[in-house]
C-alpha cells in the first residue's frame, strides 16, 4: 500500500465514522438554495403584492367591504354593517335593514380597537374575529 492510497483510505474511514462535515457541507447548500428560491419568490410575489394593497384600497374607496374586519353593529341604537351583492358595504337602521343609511362608522382614533357610531356617538369595540 503506497502513501496516498493509505491516505485516501484513512479519509474513507474517517467519513465513514463522523459524517458530520459532509451532512453539514450538504445542509448548507440545501440552505442556501432554500434561501435563493424564496428570495426569487419574494421578488416575484412584491409587484403581486403591490397591486393587491392598490386595488383593496380602490375596491374601500368604491364602498365595497374588504372583509380585514368583523361586521360593526352599534350595541346603543342598532345601526349595523352588512354586505350586500357584489361586496357593498352597507349600513342599517333597525327601522330599515335593507337600504343603506349612507352613515359609516369611524375608527376611534385615541382608542385602538374601537369605532364610533356615526349616529349615536357610541363608542364600542371592535368585534373578534369569529372562527373559521
Ligand atoms: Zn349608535
Amino acid at each position: 500500500m503506497n502513501k496516498s492510497s493509505s491516505i485516501r483510505a484513512a479519509r474513507r474511514r474517517e467519513r465513514k465514522h463522523d459524517p458530520r462535515p459532509a451532512l453539514i457541507r450538504r445542509k448548507r447548500a440545501i440552505g442556501h438554495a432554500e434561501e435563493r428560491r424564496i428570495d426569487s419568490l419574494m421578488t416575484a410575489l412584491r409587484p403581486l403584492l403591490q397591486r393587491l394593497a392598490e386595488t383593496k384600497k380602490r375596491a374601500a374607496k368604491l364602498g365595497v367591504f374588504a372583509e380585514e374586519r368583523e361586521l360593526l353593529a352599534c350595541p346603543k341604537c342598532g345601526l349595523e354593517e352588512d354586505v350586500a351583492m357584489g361586496g357593498f358595504l352597507l349600513v342599517t337602521s333597525p327601522a330599515d335593514r335593507h337600504h343603506d343609511t349612507g352613515l359609516r362608522f369611524k375608527m376611534v382614533k385615541r382608542r385602538p380597537g374601537f369605532w364610533r357610531c356615526p349616529a349615536c356617538g357610541a363608542e364600542f369595540q371592535e368585534p373578534s374575529p369569529k372562527a373559521v
